[in-house]
């Protein structure tokens, strides 16, 4: 596939985009590492008066921005307004605590003085993805920025108007020019983006086999990566919760973004004792979801964002029937032109089943029952995957045990997974390394400096 705005509500191809030529990227490049040249050493002050801006012009924009994300990938209208409102949270945070989080740090030893500096690294090469087209890159953007680096960012080929809307906030809120640039180009151009000595580290958020390839050459260019990349979160249901609140956080924590997020709730585990009542209550939930045109304002689930992932989520869930699951609700892509997948619940899953290793990127709840908490926790690790879990319980001690013994880069307990730029976000296992957002996500593309004065 070429980059293009397909609309995956209708299929109708609206935009295509010819790739960077080489010369043109080699330009690029050239004109950040110019950049980065000055702006490292512009004040904190300065920098954040353009991130505020930046937050400004997202704020003014919403519904134009968020009519652009909808039209590329599919998800509600509503749920592209509030993508575009923490796209401004995440601007404003780090325009205000960049300062603290990059002050010199004082450290007593036996100097006379000693302490921490952090400074920028230089260009900060960003490969992203569809799902969230605009909060993935601003997460790394201003923290990357308030740092006093340049990025340049690779987007999903099919989100390029998306991609370049970003360049152009970043452009229009009075960043120099060549802090930020989006290159038009495919997967095939990142490898040799990487061993280009200016480029000096990366961040990656997709899938597995891209994460691994870039880690790969980033590795042998001894460059620092940052990957956040699959999950297949649990969503833990023990008898003493509150059944009703789970059931309905449970159907926003699958659905969110067409079923399409890497924190979506995807395997529910759920105590034999109150099962019954949250399978019951889970089908009414899941029946009563509007799918439908994603711009209109009552719809819950639009379109999935290309053909091959519908393809991809079918045939996981064909292969699950044919191992043995049960179908609760759907099951079967809806019959009507663009991506359209329902909400589906499968159980009775069979041991060794895809579903016991495989991301489902879309709106299938996959529904487990076991005998007590210690099977729940058994089953919930039992996973290549460690970015989220949820887990519902009003027993304290319960609370701690799933804190504690949950392998995963977050825990929640009785709320959804989400992502907040007060906290730190990340996976752990093949979900990824690295942090991004709080104090963490600012720290990954620095030099922690040491400073030795005698
Ligand atoms: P993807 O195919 O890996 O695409 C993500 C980005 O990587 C795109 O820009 C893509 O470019 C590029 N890419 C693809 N193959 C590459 C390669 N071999 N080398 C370098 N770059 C490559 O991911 P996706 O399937 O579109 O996105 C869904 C995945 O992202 C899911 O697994 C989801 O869980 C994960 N995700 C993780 C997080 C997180 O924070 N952990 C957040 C959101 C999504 P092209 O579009 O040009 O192919």
């Amino acid at each position: 596939m070429g980059i293009a705005t397909i609309n995956p509500a209708t299929g109708e191809t609206l935009k295509t985009f010819q790739p960077l030529t080489d010369a043109e990227i080699a330009d690029r490049l050239k004109q950040a590492q110019t950049a980065f040249e000055q702006y490292r050493w512009l004040s904190i002050a300065e920098r954040s008066h353009y991130m505020q801006a930046a937050a400004e012009i997202l704020e003014q924009h919403k519904a134009e921005y968020a009519k652009l994300i909808t039209l590329e990938m599919g998800k509600p209208l509503q749920s592209a307004i509030a993508e575009v409102e923490k796209c401004a949270l995440v601007c404003r945070y780090y325009a205000e605590h960049a300062a603290e989080f990059l002050a010199d740090v004082a450290v007593k030893t036996d100097a006379s003085q000693s302490f921490i500096r952090y400074q920028p690294l230089g260009i900060i090469l960003a490969v992203m993805p569809w799902n969230f087209p605009f909060w993935q890159v601003f997460r790394f953007a201003a923290p990357a920025l308030m740092a006093g680096n340049v990025g340049v960012l690779k987007h999903a080929s099919n989100v390029p108007q998306c991609a370049l809307a970003i360049e152009d906030i970043i452009q229009r809120a009075g960043f120099p020019l060549g802090v930020f640039q989006t290159l038009l180009v495919g997967a095939d151009k990142v490898p040799a983006l990487i061993e280009d000595e200016r480029v000096k580290a990366a961040t990656l958020t997709g899938s597995e086999p891209a994460g691994a390839s870039l880690a790969a050459h980033a590795g042998k260019q001894i460059k620092k990566t940052v990957l956040e990349l699959g999950g297949s979160d649990p969503f833990i249901v023990l008898a003493s919760a509150d059944i009703e609140t789970a059931a309905t956080t449970a159907t926003t924590a699958r659905m969110l973004n067409n079923g399409q997020s890497c924190i979506a709730a995807k395997r529910f585990i759920v105590e034999d004792a109150i099962a019954d009542k949250f399978e019951k209550l889970l089908i009414e939930h899941f029946q009563a979801l509007k799918v439908g045109d994603p711009m209109h304002p009552d719809t819950h689930i639009g379109p999935l964002a290309t053909p091959g992932i519908l393809q991809d989520l079918d045939q996981q869930v064909q292969n699950c029937i044919e191992s043995g699951a049960k179908v609760l609700v759907g099951g079967k892509p809806l019959s009507r032109p663009g991506n359209y997948y329902p909400p589906t619940i499968l159980s009775e899953i069979s041991a060794g089943s895809a579903a016991y290793n495989e991301e489902f990127f879309g709106p299938v709840a996959l529904l487990f029952r076991v005998s007590d908490i210690d099977a729940a926790i058994q089953l919930a690790n039992n996973t290549p995957f460690g970015l989220g879990a949820s887990a519902w319980t009003s027993d304290a001690h319960q609370r701690d045990r799933l804190i504690s013994e949950l392998d995963a880069g977050a825990v929640f307990i009785n709320d959804l997974v989400k992502s907040d730029p007060r906290m730190p976000f990340g996976g752990i296992k093949r979900s990824g390394y690295g942090r991004e957002l709080g104090i963490q996500g600012i720290h990954e593309f620095v030099n922690v400096k040491t400073v030795w004065v005698r």
